[in-house]
């Protein structure tokens, strides 16, 4: 898909979520969880010298979604916008028992047998990789740029008064 197509996309993807104007990390989870029916549990894990910052591990019922514990917030929220990109785009994941090293703490902890799919945020070739990362970099902007701006559909009344005022 060409870059602004699927810029478009991910703009469209995420304007279905049900998010107010300034949403934080919790209710953006939320919104994707309702989304897709599912409930996404988000937890820091020891990640460095493993192939990749963040994770998500698709079950039945629930997601999982791992990064790094040393990660800044900014790159905790990259990391995690980009595994709910995979969960948006429905992605049946590429990451395989092989791709952890035999000693991998995190691979032991997966029920390999339900898992239904691993994605992770490595490097942005394929297709899918692509899609999740610049979903995640539009959800990063968003919430970065409405800590700046006003609303330009205020609901809440909060939102009105920071319409008027800045
Ligand atoms: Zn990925």
């Amino acid at each position: 898909m060409h870059a602004s197509s699927l810029r478009s996309a991910c703009e469209d993807r995420l304007g279905r979520l049900d998010l107010r104007h300034r949403f934080t990390e919790v209710e953006l989870i939320q919104a994707v969880s309702d989304e897709v029916g599912r409930r996404i549990v988000c937890e820091p894990q020891d990640m460095k010298g493993s192939f990749a910052c963040g994770l998500r591990q698709q079950y039945d019922d629930c997601e999982m979604i791992f990064y790094e514990q040393s990660a800044s917030p900014l790159l905790r929220r990259q990391i995690i916008g980009h595994e709910l990109g995979h969960i948006l785009w429905d992605h049946q994941g590429s990451v395989s028992r092989a791709d952890f090293r035999s000693d991998s703490e995190l691979a032991a902890e997966i029920d390999w047998s339900s898992c239904l799919g691993i994605s992770a945020r490595t490097s942005y070739a394929t297709a899918e990789e692509q899609e999740a990362e610049t979903l995640g970099t539009i959800i990063l902007s968003r919430m970065y740029r409405a800590a700046l701006t006003p609303s330009t559909r205020p609901a809440a009344a909060t939102e009105r008064w920071d319409a008027m005022y800045t």
